[in-house]
């Protein structure tokens, strides 16, 4: 049996920086994954999302300026679309593979189990370790639906080699709602079902409405209060069974893909052979990222219940705290930071710190400030004359809590929010700053006055 200082489970954001670092300080160690190597935020994830949505932005961009200054004949080509995007993700693997391998880094490449608190199996073999981390990803829910295996997964939507007519995006999260504007703008006609009152819960419930109604106005029909409630297969269709309320009703579509959540890969890891506490919201571990009951099983990323947001600073955050704490010995502080979050549609949203829900409890501590952003400058000259701000300061300290906004370039301004909030930046310091003019940010001063 193989004995290494250090076994990774999983090679994206969260693993890979594990493995490099604890290599170059002289480690022997093992790298693991089940699908090919570099993880999910460069090949099914962020990075491929954001090439489509970048080139899907200028056509739609052209589509609002035809007759108002552009001519021609712009059209989207998917195919192309998706080849260009493989550019991106198609050489991950084997770099990452490479990187890895010249580092001196073992990779496996196959699905891992626990044996014993310090032993996994993989593809016959066991391996030995003093530490291991689990920086195993998550995965789409299993949700409780006759038919649940005709749903496609976010990763095949990518791999697509057309895009088909009829899309059902099941659960209204943000892989749903950016995959729905992408497919509209292709003209395919989409339909998002959503089991609650209200999709994208994560954001502010007035910007989410917003962009709801945009969403609509676009084509997108979006189903609130509609449970699924099976999937048939008929020749080359789906009947999709839904209901709202008593209402039950058959839909049809070419595809139906999951967007209700993903959940932490704990399952199949032969975790009940070990002492690891964890629960369907991952492995449980302490602000170090230590395994509360385990001290030589890290866990970071997706698959860890951590309290923090399944995105990729958070994973490459939580890294860097392994890192820290096992091959330094460094305790770390408790997370305190803000997280921006952005659902990368056209118009997009985006959220950080305080939410208004909370903000309006306490009337005394919090300001809050909406704007209705439609008719600024900035939004008019490519005519998409939709925005919407909402801003929470902290009463007291005169200081911005908490920002949410719908615009074309909420995707910029969150990042400004999110320096002005964790630098305590005065209010009155951002209103008579000098701003470059026009620009969107020329609107901050804006967003900071009382409607
Ligand atoms: C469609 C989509 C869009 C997204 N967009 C954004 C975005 O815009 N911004 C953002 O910040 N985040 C986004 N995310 C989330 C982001 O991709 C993840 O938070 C991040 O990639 C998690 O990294 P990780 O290191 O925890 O796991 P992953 O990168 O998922 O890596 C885990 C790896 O471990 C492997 N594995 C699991 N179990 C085993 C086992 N037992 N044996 C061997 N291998 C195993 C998995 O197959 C996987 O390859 C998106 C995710 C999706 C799905």
């Amino acid at each position: 049996m193989q004995k290494l200082d250090l076994i990774v489970i999983g090679s994206g954001v969260s693993g890979h920086s594990t493995a490099s670092a604890a290599r170059k300080k002289g480690w022997s160690v093992a790298i693991i994954d089940d699908k090919p190597f570099g993880g999910t935020c460069p090949q099914w994830g962020c990075d491929p999302k954001k090439v489509l949505v970048e080139t899907v932005k200028i056509q739609d961009a052209f589509n609002r300026m035809e007759g108002y200054g552009l001519t021609g004949n712009s059209q989207l080509n998917w195919k192309q679309l998706r080849d260009h995007k493989d550019t991106f993700t198609k050489p991950i693997s084997e770099a990452t593979i490479e990187e890895f391998e010249q580092a001196g880094i073992h990779v496996y490449h196959g699905h891992a189990k626990f044996v014993d608190d310090y032993t996994l199996e993989i593809n016959g073999e066991k391996l030995h370790a003093a530490y291991i981390l689990l920086a195993a990803g998550a995965s789409p829910a299993k949700l409780p639906v006759d038919g649940f295996e005709h749903l496609t997964a976010s990763d095949a939507f990518f791999e697509l080699d057309a895009l088909p007519e009829e899309i059902i995006l099941v659960g209204g999260g943000y892989i749903s709602f950016e995959f729905a504007h992408i497919a509209a703008r292709f003209s395919s006609k989409v339909t998002i079902v959503h089991r609650g009152n209200r999709p994208l819960e994560g954001f502010d419930a007035d910007a989410v409405s917003h962009l709801v109604d945009y969403s609509r106005r676009m084509g997108i029909d979006v189903r609130t209060n509609t449970e699924l409630e099976s999937v048939e297969k008929q020749g080359n269709t789906y009947n999709v069974h839904v209901k709202t309320g008593n209402n039950a009703e058959q839909l049809t579509a070419d595809i139906v893909i999951h967007g209700a959540g993903r959940t932490p890969n704990v399952q199949n890891l032969g975790l009940d052979q070990t002492s690891i506490a964890y629960s369907k919201n991952g492995i449980k571990v302490d602000k170090n990222q230590q395994s509360i009951s385990a001290p030589h099983i890290y866990a970071a990323g997706d698959c860890a219940d951590d309290g923090k947001l399944p995105l990729t600073p958070l994973a490459g955050e939580a890294g860097s705290r392994v890192i820290k704490h096992m091959l330094d010995e460094k305790q770390q502080d408790a997370f305190q930071h803000v997280q921006p979050s952005v659902c990368y549609t056209m118009p997009g949203i985006a959220s950080v710190g305080i939410h208004s829900e909370d903000a309006a409890k306490n009337p005394e501590d919090y300001t809050i400030l909406d704007q209705d952003l439609s008719s600024f400058f900035t939004n008019k000259t490519t005519r998409l004359q939709e925005g919407y701000s909402k801003i929470i300061l902290d009463k007291q300290k005169q200081t911005i809590v908490g920002a949410h906004l719908f615009s074309p370039y909420a995707e910029h301004l969150i990042n400004l929010f999110t320096l002005a909030i964790e630098l305590h930046a005065d209010i009155q310091v951002l209103k008579s700053l000098l701003w470059a003019y026009p620009t969107a940010e020329s609107d901050i001063p804006s967003m900071l006055k009382k409607s």
